[in-house]
């Protein structure tokens, strides 16, 4: 049960983990050890017989504000070196490149907020990255994790059985995925694609790229862009 990739959660609510990730290739992967889970009740941390992990946000205005010293008690009980994640719709956007270093490394120590936050002096004294998982705000950080957390288990050696869907997947080649059928070969008037049933892989494999690099084009001209850049790596 030791080694693997080693996530700690910091959030008020630990029942929502493993959560989504306690099942499925995730939840086998938990349980084999591939890595490991550990969440930390940030009001545990706390100063006062009240618990008291907010309060109001300096300034004035709606909401309620994490408390620096909490957190900063919270954190200091578990880092280690490793990453340390906030979760935050001002964060960079995460990417499938961030995934994979994350996912190479020792594990990640992720806070969760809540409210309106967390106190910005916390997130530059315990150096944060914060990460985005898009432009729409959650009800908390938690949700996030969970999906940046799913994002990276699934890269871990062992975790997927079919080891090239990881490598042929949207993101990891700079286009989006061509297109997937299977059986029944017609289906409410609705055809396969006849080069997909001709037997000739390279016909298949020309038929795939130039679907992939069309969705892309169409549906993603950032990604399309990005793609055709003289310095792309
Ligand atoms: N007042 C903040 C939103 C707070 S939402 C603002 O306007 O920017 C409460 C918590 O949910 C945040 O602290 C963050 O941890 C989490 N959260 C919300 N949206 C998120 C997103 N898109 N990506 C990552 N975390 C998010």
């Amino acid at each position: 049960m030791t080694g693997g990739f080693r996530a700690t959660v910091l959030t008020l609510y630990p029942e929502m983990f493993p959560g989504a990730l306690g099942v499925s290739l995730a939840g086998k992967a938990l349980q084999d050890g591939a890595w490991s889970l550990e969440t930390v009740q940030i009001r545990d941390f706390a100063f006062d017989r009240h618990r008291m992990v907010d309060d109001t946000p300096a300034g004035g205005g709606a909401g309620m504000v994490m408390k620096p010293d909490v957190l900063a008690r919270a954190v200091d009980h578990v880092a280690d070196g490793r990453p340390k994640l906030f979760m935050s719709p001002r964060g960079k956007p995460l990417s499938q490149a961030r995934v994979r270093e994350l996912a190479a490394g020792p594990g990640a120590i992720v806070l969760c907020g809540r409210f309106e936050g967390v106190d910005e002096r916390l997130i530059e004294a315990r150096d944060f990255e914060e990460v985005s998982i898009g432009d729409y705000i959650l009800s908390g950080g938690e949700t996030a994790a969970l999906v940046v957390l799913d994002a990276i288990v699934r890269l871990l050696p062992g975790v997927m059985g079919n080891a090239l869907s990881g490598e042929t997947e949207s993101f990891e080649t700079g286009l989006l995925e061509h297109p997937h059928y299977t059986r029944p070969q017609e289906w409410e008037g609705r055809r396969i694609p006849d080069v997909l049933l001709s037997g000739n892989h390279g016909a298949i494999e020309k038929w795939r790229r130039a679907e992939a690099e069309r969705l892309t084009r169409e549906r993603r001209p950032d990604l399309w862009a990005a793609q055709n850049a003289p310095s792309k790596k």
